[in-house]
């Protein structure tokens, strides 16, 4: 690491974008902002409110016909080098949702994601742990 870098060096912002969840996986992202054992701040990071302060953005659900403009105008708005995790089964593959009509199925054919966590809904534990991935993605990337 430069001397530069260390001087500028900060922790990650998180994001998070529902892209037609069932608020299943969101619950349990809830937990990673106020439970303090799965508490992202243990990391050295935190959730903010602007896509435009994020570095690493956590996408849940399906990706619905619905949403998906929007949801691929809101990951645009993230700077770069920005680090993309699908939480969830529904963005690795649209989940129990794949064969319905409104679904533009799986998150990676939109866009590049860098971490997924499967599960429905994940644990928090497996959350924490793709968080941790894509820190490390994003400070490789810096
Ligand atoms: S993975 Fe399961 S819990 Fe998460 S949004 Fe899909 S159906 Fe809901």
């Amino acid at each position: 690491m430069s001397f530069m870098q260390k001087i500028f060096r900060r922790s990650p912002w998180l994001y998070r974008i529902n892209a037609g969840s069932c608020n299943g996986c969101d619950v349990e992202l809830a937990t990673t902002a106020c439970i303090p054992r799965y508490d992202v701040e243990r990391l050295g990071c935190q959730y903010c409110g602007s896509p435009k302060h994020a570095d690493i953005v956590l996408v849940t659900g399906p990706l619905t016909a619905r949403v998906k403009d929007k949801v691929l105008r809101l990951w645009e708005e993230i700077p770069d080098p920005k680090v993309t995790v699908a939480v969830g089964i529904c963005p690795i593959s649209g989940g129990v949702f794949r064969e319905g009509l409104p679904i533009e199925g799986a998150l990676d054919r939109h866009l590049p994601v860098d971490v997924n966590v499967p599960g429905c809904p994940p644990r928090p534990q497996a959350i924490i742990e793709g968080i941790a991935q894509a820190i490390a993605i994003w400070s490789e990337r810096r």
